[in-house]
């Protein structure tokens, strides 16, 4: 299982690619792959730039011929990441792409023709001390275990397959292998990777292939994705959207966010509201996530709609907000710090939530925002009733539930 909130399994093998670690307990790196024609470098780079501004760790390009491998040196210069060059079927150009300096390879060497071509490339990469991925695609499995399979994708299948491309590589003495077994069926993609767990120390990169577009496919990700992380399964990962990369990138990090796996920014739990609801729910919420645009600190923040739940749902949040009847609370780990009116609501969490941010660059937050969430003492509720001093700005709350 994971043993530390921001690391992947410390029993997985770790892989070096440029400056980043993959495995070994490394932080799970998020990638992606461009879409622009590798040949045109201009167009590329200004796309692996979108992609590093919106938080890609890693990135992915085409090598379909020799100019595009001619292109790589400038691409590899400028891009801030790591680049992985996606060779199909020719050997020459993971060759021609290793010389160009990128920093992984991803080939199949069972597509490459001899076992002398595979020695050429792994050769290669072992002087430049870049690893390979190999990856196995349900919609390209070699027809032999199709064929015996009865033409359906098992996930036995998927790492027999795996297996066989990893026997290639260490026939020849090579160890710095990263695999990726990626199915449309979310079911097959997730078996695979956990039988393949069970056999190897080997980095896995998860992802849904051909997930689709941006609704269906982040939810078909996160689910594929998101149950081997919480498993303690995956070393990197890449959401395959039919969408500008970039948002490929945002749905990793939601990924990476929700099962707890990282975060690199707040994170804001709101209510969904209910007939007990007080307050403009959908604006305070979207007027809170508009203050915390821009805060890379990973704090927990609540909005809740009543002083019903509320008050006990934001009890383990960093900062909260409760709305009542005309009023709200602001509460910072679990005691009231604030009750205004609505009216002032936002200002009061902006001051608050500046100070909590302040206390946070000073270190002085306890630790509580680094993963290391203790206790806090529940909120008194009656003290929304009564305060216990005189307050002219308590709630004024009608008894609920
Ligand atoms: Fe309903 Fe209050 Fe819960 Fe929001 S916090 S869903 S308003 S009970």
């Amino acid at each position: 299982m994971r043993q530390g909130l921001y690391g992947s399994d410390p029993r997985v093998r770790a892989i070096r690619v440029g400056a980043l670690t993959i495995g070994g307990g490394a932080p799970v790196v998020v990638q992606s792959m461009c879409s622009t024609d590798t040949r045109d470098v201009r167009a590329t780079l200004d796309q692996i730039h979108r992609l590093v501004g919106a938080g890609c760790e890693l990135v992915r390009v085409a090598v379909p011929d020799a100019k595009a491998s001619a292109a790589l040196p400038a691409i590899v210069r400028e891009a801030g990441v790591p680049v992985v060059a996606d060779i199909h079927f020719h050997y020459r150009r993971a060759l021609e792409a290793i010389r160009a300096g990128v920093a992984k390879v991803r080939i199949n060497p069972g597509n490459i023709g001899s076992q002398e071509r595979v020695k050429a490339v792994v050769d290669a990469a072992g002087t430049a001390g870049i690893p390979i991925r190999i990856g196995v695609n349900s919609g390209s499995m070699p027809q032999d275990i199709l064929e015996r399979d009865q033409f359906i994708v098992t996930p036995e299948g998927m790492v027999e397959a795996a297996q066989r491309e990893v026997e290639l590589l260490e026939r020849e003495g090579f160890q710095d292998i990263v695999v990726s077994m990626k199915a449309t069926d979310t079911k097959t993609m997730v078996a695979a990777n956990r039988l393949f767990r069970n056999q190897s120390d080997i980095p896995l990169h998860l992802g849904i292939t051909e997930a689709g577009l941006v609704g269906y496919g982040s939810i078909k990700s996160a689910i594929g994705i998101g149950s081997l992380l919480l498993q303690g399964i995956g070393e990197t990962i890449r959401v395959s959207l039919t969408a500008e990369p970039e948002e490929e990138i945002g749905v990793a990090w939601w990924i990476l966010e929700a099962t707890g796996v990282r975060r690199r920014g707040p994170e804001l739990v709101a209510c969904p509201t209910c007939g007990r609801i007080e307050i403009d729910m959908m604006n305070l919420a979207a007027e809170v996530e508009k203050l915390l645009k821009g805060v890379d600190i990973p704090l927990k923040v609540a909005v809740m709609g009543c002083v019903v739940n509320g008050p006990g749902e934001v009890r383990d949040a960093d900062i909260g907000v409760v709305g009542g009847k005309g009023k709200g609370l602001i509460i910072r780990r679990g005691e009231i710090v604030h009750t205004v009116p609505e009216a002032d609501l936002l200002l009061t969490f902006k001051k608050e939530l500046d100070k909590v941010c302040a206390e946070y660059r000073r270190g002085s937050d306890n630790g509580l925002n680094r993963g290391e969430r203790r206790r806090v003492s529940p909120v008194n509720r009656s003290s929304l009733k009564k305060p216990a001093t005189p307050n002219p700005t308590a709630l004024d709350q009608d008894e609920a539930e």
